[in-house]
């Protein structure tokens, strides 16, 4: 489960949800109505655990059924207009957001903890290629736009300003528990290790989130991910520009988050770029979920856009999708809401969706080749 792809249904018999604390506060509330808000990939055990909380409780439980994918997306005012008291959120953690309406968070934790065996011979290539771009950090002067543009492409991201070879250990939220026992194992296998701690959107001690990685340190120069699926990983690089490795607690099995696959996304960001340069007039997307709306940012780009001679129309949604916004007559789209609409589903749109930073690109305002920048909501 990540904080946006959580589709696939879960393991449920190592997974420990705990609903203790919560029952303890619906009690001692005394609340009546509850909202119960989880992740997708939970979805066919919400009433179950409605049944669970009814039968500890006098309260009701009201399921949040709406898609939900990420703390950013807190069961807000709508539901106090129905009367709910209280809201339980499942298998994110608390972000720096208000949502107006009191609520608990669930922790929900994977009792895996597979070998790191088949993880160490890729962390050893990677420890070799930080050391060699620490060694060529350490060396250079100035590089020229087209030595830049080159390393760029060689470099997954950008040249950035490496100060060590730390290995940075990074999971998913329901993996982080282990995160310190990890530690000491990769220690024991040889490695300097760090658990980078981020800003205020991230709770915990090697915390990522698909739109935070601030917990990236200039001396950590690979990472391993504690984790499934390749969301976090594709993230991490795209802000990084480091080699990094996956451990999969649910499989035991381990690769690599490969330079093809980055280069293709790149490749990719790059060409919706072009496809924007005679675009006139954009859709600008701002994202109503608490934890999503970014309204200074899209009037920045409004004026940008403005002095730049084009045409820029806000948007706010709630939820984001095709058939929602294709049919608007713009040649093309810039979205301030959740940072992985653009990079992850943007084929799925008829017109080109491309971040904030994309657009000062195509704006002529930012140099591509300097670097690739995240689009990352602090
Ligand atoms: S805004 Fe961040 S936390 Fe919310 S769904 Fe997107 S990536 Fe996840």
């Amino acid at each position: 489960m990540s904080d946006r792809v959580q589709g696939e249904p879960m393991d449920m018999d190592r997974h420990d949800f705990e609903l203790d604390e919560l029952i303890e506060r619906i009690k001692s509330n005394d609340n009546r109505l509850v909202a119960l808000q989880v992740p997708e990939g939970l979805k066919m055990q919400a009433l179950d655990m409605m049944d669970a909380i009814e039968e500890e409780t006098s309260a009701k439980i009201i399921l949040a059924a709406d898609p939900c994918y990420g703390a950013c997306d807190l069961v807000h005012d709508k539901m106090q207009r129905m009367g709910v008291e209280l809201v339980a959120h499942m298998g994110h953690s608390q972000m720096n957001i208000d949502s107006g309406m009191p609520t608990q968070f669930i922790n929900v934790t994977y009792e895996g903890d597979p070998a790191i065996d088949p993880v160490l011979p890729i962390l050893a290539q990677h420890h070799a290629i930080a050391e060699q771009r620490l060694a060529d950090a350490q060396s250079e002067q100035s590089v020229g736009t087209e030595e830049a543009h080159e390393r760029f492409l060689d470099a997954v991201g950008r040249v950035t300003p490496l100060t060590g070879t730390k290995l940075g250990l990074v999971g998913s939220i329901q993996h982080l528990h282990l995160i310190f026992e990890y530690k000491e194992r990769l220690e024991e296998a040889g490695f300097e290790v760090e658990v980078p701690v981020g800003g205020a959107r991230l709770t915990f001690p090697g915390q990522v989130l698909g739109c935070n990685y601030s917990g990236d340190q200039d001396d950590i120069g690979h990472y391993l991910f504690l984790g499934s699926g390749d969301f976090h990983p594709i993230g991490l690089v795209l802000h990084t520009g480091k080699p990094l490795a996956m451990l999969d607690p649910y499989s035991g099995d381990a690769e690599e988050m490969s330079f093809e696959r980055i280069e293709r996304i790149l490749r990719q960001r790059f060409g919706l770029i072009m496809a924007c340069d005679k675009a006139q007039s954009f859709g600008i997307l701002i994202g109503e979920k608490p934890g999503q709306m970014r309204r200074t940012l899209a009037l920045r780009m409004k004026k940008m856009l403005e002095k730049h001679g084009k045409k820029g129309y806000l948007l706010a949604l709630e939820h984001i999708g095709p058939e929602l916004i294709d049919f608007y007559p713009v040649d093309a789209f810039v979205n301030t809401a959740c940072p992985r609409i653009a990079i992850d589903d943007s084929v799925r749109y008829a017109k080109p969706l491309i971040t904030p930073f994309e657009l000062e690109v195509a704006l002529g305002e930012k140099q591509w080749e300097t670097g690739y920048q995240f689009d990352e909501i602090p």
